[in-house]
């Protein structure tokens, strides 16, 4: 039979939680606001990580999928300021707001949080022009996730040799390259990535060791792995020059 949330059960549930926080204090708090793949996907991560997670959507089917999952999963309109308050979401550290199509309820979702005083509210936004406003209203972490990952995707099909591409800000990334068989056998100094390219080599790894201060002199072998930051120009550059064996 499907379980149905009443608000004094919440309420019960999270005071219960606040005076009794002694046993709470070693795992994190989150709630997630929205269930979908991306919401999901996080409220069950955390979950698995053993973190406390308040998982919220005005689906039931979503709370019926996360009942078992989520620490404790509610029906609830997240756009409903009263709402938000009775579930004591003004207690928790940080909130994810992974409402994606509804432009209009992330929005008002995160302002009603900004008004609760989260300290981390990291929301899911849908394009540039959602997250300026997400960022002017307050959001602390704003994320693309399918942007993010068709530009993973993009790099690693352009060479096998990027293994992973990470966006660190708006401009700057982080990538992850085989030695390609321009770079082998060649030390950094012979092949002087920060001056040609702009970009710095910070680690190194050779099988299950990494070398977070690779040396100038270190010769490259084939199966070594770079990981670079730069520009996303100067990696760009890095890579069709370095990286892409023809
Ligand atoms: P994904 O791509 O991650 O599957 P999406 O970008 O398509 O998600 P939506 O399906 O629009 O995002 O919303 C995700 C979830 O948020 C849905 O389960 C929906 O029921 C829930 N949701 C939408 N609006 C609200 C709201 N005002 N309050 C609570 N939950 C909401």
């Amino acid at each position: 039979m499907t379980r149905h949330f009443f608000y004094e059960e919440n309420v019960i549930y999270w005071i219960n939680k606040i005076i009794h926080k002694r046993g709470y204090n070693m795992k994190q708090e989150f709630a997630v606001i929205g269930l979908g793949r991306f919401g999901g996907s996080i409220c069950r991560e955390l979950s698995m990580e053993g973190m406390n997670v308040l998982a919220i959507d005005r689906d039931e089917d979503k709370i019926n999928e996360f009942k078992n999952i989520a620490t404790y999963a509610v029906i609830a309109d997240a756009t409903d300021e009263m709402t938000l308050k009775e579930l004591g979401v003004n207690n928790i550290d940080h909130v994810i707001v992974a409402i994606g199509d509804n432009i209009q309820a992330s929005i008002l979702t995160t302002v009603i949080l900004t008004e609760l005083d989260i300290k981390k509210i990291t929301v899911k936004a849908q394009n540039d022009y959602h997250e300026k406003i997400l960022r002017k209203i307050g959001a602390n972490q704003v994320v693309h996730p399918e942007r993010d990952m068709g530009k993973r995707i993009a790099h690693s099909i352009i060479s096998s040799n990027i293994l992973d591409y990470l966006e660190v800000s708006d401009e700057h990334s982080i990538v992850e390259v085989k030695v390609s068989r321009k770079m082998a056998g060649q030390t950094l100094i012979d092949l002087d990535i920060r001056a040609n390219y702009g970009c710095n080599v910070v680690a190194i790894k050779q099988g299950q060791h990494i070398n977070v201060s690779p040396s100038a002199e270190d010769i490259l072998e084939t199966d070594d792995i770079l990981i670079v930051i730069g520009s996303d120009k100067d990696i760009s550059h890095f890579e069709k020059e370095l990286v892409i064996d023809q």
